[in-house]
């Protein structure tokens, strides 16, 4: 399960920064790319899961989700198509370039200091 992983590795950098400035977290704002291939709803799920105990205790999780684009060749529309068929959502092509986030970002923590 990947989002387990990756909900593995997002607690253990909360965990770095509380340590640096210690405070009560409130909430882990998240950024997922629409070319990450992270399903937000998994990801979300694999938190709460972890959330239970240790640094996450009692956080809130908020996901973004930063959209993959498609600027299409064939007709020039600029679309946000729906993983995984990264292609144009008005005429089909195949032909075009991608945009968007590939990577999953912790925005920011809101804390309680
Ligand atoms: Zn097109």
């Amino acid at each position: 399960m990947h989002e387990f992983s990756l909900a593995k590795e997002i607690e253990s950098i909360v965990a770095l920064t509380l340590a640096e400035k210690p405070a009560r977290l409130i909430q882990v704002n998240l950024v997922v790319g629409g070319l990450s291939g992270v399903l937000p709803e998994a990801l979300l799920s694999a938190l709460e899961l972890i959330s239970a105990e240790g640094p996450l205790k009692g956080a809130k999780f908020s996901i973004r989700e930063d959209k993959a684009t498609f600027k299409c060749k064939s007709c020039g529309v600029l679309t946000t198509p729906q993983p995984p068929f990264f292609c144009c959502e008005q005429c089909g092509s195949w032909d075009g370039e991608l945009g968007g986030g590939s990577e999953l970002n912790i925005e920011s923590l809101e804390v309680e200091q």
